[in-house]
């Protein structure tokens, strides 16, 4: 089948990779021309394990290419996926200019029948609020369907979670439509990969469900993770034996400096406001949301706690700047509240992460980034380790007192035993775990 993706960003390209892999014609589109003509020369915009070997693969066999003609994009292709991004507005609202653009510029280019696929994170509602813009450029009706497709990837293991999804999700009011996007991904149905085919707004609310439940579970082990470190209590037993009882999985019940990235803050708070449009409180979904602005807060007042509430001066390494490990993504990262509030404390605050620090650099300027540990770490008067990048999890205190100026250590990701470091003289915190 030939396909185009209209947006190259994480999940365009990704998508774009994968069913290319599966062997379709596929034709990466983006507005951002310096983006396609990196691309073109292989050189990829994100950090996204395997992603750049994907790409270059299909390219070579002429599977995946890339344009910013968009007029190229639709004429070349039966079904267009939408993957621009939709990000909230001020008010949280979530911003859908982005997809209405798109839907403008594809417009023009349509003559022949084409399915209009909405992989993009969209309210309920949106795509029939697309169906009548479309509609109101009197375009013919037989020339087009518009389909819902939720994509449900984590960035740092996109790939495989495209390749291997718990479940394929398609809404539409068009039988056809459906069972023609349903085709795109046969590949994936030798696993026996389940297909629910429903309404547009079921599909969209699926996708909205999915990530704000998954931001419950955060919130909840967050609350509990404090509670513990008032009690004698130890957190990471209590996940564990919450994971063992088999109506609750054992995932997302990982303490931590509340949740970031691209989806969850944004895909919550857009879930709240559409309860609050149809006049519904919201009352989970309000408490998920304040419960992670609060962590971070929490996380702050622990690490300043241990600095004696005086950073004036000090050099702090923050260690992690990505919302979560293999992903140079620091959208709502964590990171970004506890470095401006060091900043403004008037702390000498240094980065390090394997692959962020370049996304990290153009938020503060004034800041060190590095991917250089041994540098963030030496002579440093207290470190916070925010995620959990594999090197990151192999830290040894006996080497870390030799290189810190002050043995001042906060674990947000319960990775290291307490007892090893406050055995080396270490003053050290985490997220209620017994110390
Ligand atoms: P992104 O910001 O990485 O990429 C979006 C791309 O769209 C950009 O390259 C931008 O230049 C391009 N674009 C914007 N307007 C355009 C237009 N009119 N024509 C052509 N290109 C245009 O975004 P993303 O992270 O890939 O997310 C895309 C959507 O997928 C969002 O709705 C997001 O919520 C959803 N989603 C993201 C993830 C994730 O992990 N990133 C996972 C599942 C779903």
């Amino acid at each position: 089948m030939k396909i185009s993706f209209i947006g190259s960003g994480y999940v365009g390209l990704v998508s774009g990779a994968c069913i290319a892999d599966f062997g379709h014609d596929v034709l990466c589109m983006d507005i951002d021309k310096n983006r396609i003509e990196k691309l073109k020369e292989y050189k990829i915009p994100i950090f996204e394990p395997g992603l750049s070997e994907l790409l270059k693969k299909n390219c070579i066999e002429k599977k995946i290419s890339f344009t910013s003609s968009m007029k190229k994009a639709v004429t070349n292709s039966e079904v267009i996926f939408i993957a621009v991004g939709t990000p909230s507005d001020i008010s949280g609202e979530v911003n859908l200019k982005y997809i209405f653009d798109a839907i403008k510029n594809i417009i023009p280019f349509i003559q022949s029948y084409k399915i209009i696929v909405i992989k993009s994170t969209v309210p309920p509602g949106t795509a029939k609020k697309v169906k009548q813009y479309i509609k109101d450029f009197k375009l013919n009706e037989n020339l087009y369907d518009v389909v819902s497709n939720p994509e449900f990837l984590r960035e740092g293991s996109a790939i495989k979670d495209f390749m291997i999804p718990d479940r394929i999700v398609i809404g539409s009011n068009s039988t056809e439509a459906i069972n023609l996007v349903q085709d795109i991904y046969e590949p994936l149905f030798i696993r026996d990969t389940p297909v629910i085919k429903t309404t547009h707004e079921t599909a969209e609310l699926i996708k909205y469900s999915t990530n704000a439940f998954l931001a419950t579970k955060i919130s909840f082990i967050n609350e509990i993770a404090l509670l513990c470190s008032k009690l004698d209590a130890d957190v990471k037993t209590i996940s564990n034996a919450l994971g063992l009882d088999g109506r609750i999985s054992p995932k997302f019940l990982h303490p931590g400096p509340g949740f970031g990235g691209s989806c969850f803050p944004k895909d919550v708070i857009g879930l709240l406001k559409i309860m609050n449009e149809y006049g519904l409180s919201g009352n989970i979904v309000d408490a998920v949301l304040k419960t992670n602005f609060d962590q971070k807060q929490y996380i702050f007042n622990i690490f300043y706690g241990l600095l004696d509430n005086d950073v004036k001066n000090k050099k702090i390494s923050i260690l992690g700047l990505s919302f979560k490990p293999n992903t140079d993504d620091i959208r709502e990262s964590p990171a970004l509240l506890i470095i401006e509030k060091l900043l403004s404390n008037g702390a000498d605050v240094y980065g390090y992460d394997p692959e962020a620090c370049q996304n990290m650099k153009e938020i503060f300027p004034e800041v060190n980034f590095t991917n250089d540990l041994q540098k963030v770490l030496l002579n440093s008067e207290g470190a916070i380790l925010l995620t959990e990048w594999n090197d990151l999890r192999t830290l040894n205190p006996r080497n870390l007192k030799k290189l810190m100026k002050t043995k001042i250590f906060m674990d947000c990701r319960n990775i290291y035993n307490p007892f090893d470091w406050t055995n080396e003289g270490f003053k050290f915190e985490n997220i209620g775990r017994l110390t």
